[in-house]
């Protein structure tokens, strides 16, 4: 069974201090905190973020 909550983590450090970008050419991205990897934001990636980022 997998969560409905399950937070993405960063692929490189697994943080899950994740924070949602906009940029130009790639459009929505997804920035760790820790170690500043960014990639393609997915809507799996989106979701949960903003539902933490409104309950925090
Ligand atoms: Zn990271």
């Amino acid at each position: 069974m997998s969560s409905l909550l399950d937070f993405p983590t960063c692929f490189v450090c697994r943080s899950v201090e994740l924070e949602i970008i906009s940029n130009d050419e790639l459009g929505l991205m997804s920035l760790c905190q820790e170690c500043g990897y960014s990639w393609i934001a997915t809507m799996d990636d989106i979701a949960p973020t903003i539902i933490k980022t409104i309950a925090s």
